[in-house]
């Protein structure tokens, strides 16, 4: 069996292309959505997905506002910052770049956005009813992931979901996600034993780990789902996911490649939440389109 090669790039920007409507018309209703984005230190990676999301919001029509701080920056300046942000009305979502340096508590810092303009949806209050039932909001990775399966007509209800990874930011929520949609989940991490014999029940395969090539063909399933959200860079910079791309391909019933898979859902699912946020909590609207 050869796989399916899943075109994230291309749902991302069918994505895209409908919220570029929505801006257009928040527009006609007197709003721009407005995204602010904090960034500290010089650290390369951060550096480019900033970009890529100054650059996104700018072309759907939104604001884009990016706050820049040294990498020895003090704790209070970012959160005076993120003070400010939660009560101006021309930002909708704040979202801090991670990883933060040593010297700044990456848990005051997310507590300290308004949960109503949490466009990552890492506040504890939104990751509560993310786990409780009644979120309005979700974290953009595992979101964009579950639109690429629901997109591509693949059935998580009932099935063994095997999620490699545990970060709060992609593997729990993730999770947590797999299995508000009737998935029967396991979550595999470093202590895992056996992780080879774990991830052959997998219908549907999650890594989220960040070691290239660390999901093998031997661990998949025939027909299996297999979703990469690795990104890892080899001695010459190339781009890499957590799966052996070229033989797993030949075992998966459809795989997400590296780049193209999921990188553009988690970019074009942050524009979403903007909109949403834009929309506001209460707005019926805005429930029901999440
Ligand atoms: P973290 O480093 O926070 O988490 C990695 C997870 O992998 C941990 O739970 C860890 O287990 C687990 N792990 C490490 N080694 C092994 C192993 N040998 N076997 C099984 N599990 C292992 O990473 P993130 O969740 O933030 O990101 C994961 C990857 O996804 C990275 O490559 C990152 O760049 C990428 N990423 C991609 C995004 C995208 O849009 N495509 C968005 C976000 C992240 P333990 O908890 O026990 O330490």
């Amino acid at each position: 069996m050869t796989a399916r090669i899943i075109d994230g790039k291309k749902i991302a920007s069918e994505i895209k292309e409908s919220l570029r409507e929505e801006v257009k018309k928040l527009k006609s209703e007197g709003v721009i959505p407005g995204l602010a984005v904090l960034i500290c230190g010089n650290d390369s990676a951060s550096q480019i997905y900033v970009r890529n999301k100054e650059k996104t919001a700018k072309e759907l029509g939104m604001n884009s506002l990016v706050y820049e701080f040294l990498e020895n920056a003090g704790e209070n300046e970012v959160l005076e910052t993120i003070e400010k942000l939660n009560v101006d009305k021309g930002v909708n979502g704040i979202l801090v770049q991670l990883p933060l340096p040593s010297q700044i508590d990456e848990k005051k810092v997310i507590e300290a956005i308004d949960p109503k303009k949490d466009v990552d949806c890492f506040h504890p209050e939104n990751v509560g009813k993310m786990m409780i039932g009644g979120a309005k909001l979700f974290p953009c990775t595992p979101a964009g992931i579950i639109e690429i399966l629901e997109r591509n007509d693949i059935e998580i209800s009932g099935k063994e979901c095997v999620v490699v990874g545990r970060s709060n930011i992609v593997g729990k929520p993730m999770a947590l996600m797999l299995l508000e949609k009737n998935g029967t989940v396991t979550v595999a991490h470093s202590k895992t034993e056996n992780l080879k014999e774990v991830c052959l029940r997998a219908d549907i395969l999650v890594s989220a780990v960040g070691k290239a090539g660390i999901i093998t063909a031997d661990m998949v399933k025939n027909g299996a789902v297999v979703i990469d959200v690795g990104m890892n860079h080899d001695s010459s910079g190339k781009l890499l996911g957590d799966v052996d791309f070229d033989s797993v391909k030949e075992k998966a019933a459809a795989i997400t490649p590296v780049p193209g898979g999921v990188g553009p859902m988690t970019i074009a699912y942050l524009m979403k939440n903007v909109i949403s946020l834009t929309r506001g909590w209460d707005d019926e609207e805005f429930t029901s389109k999440l």
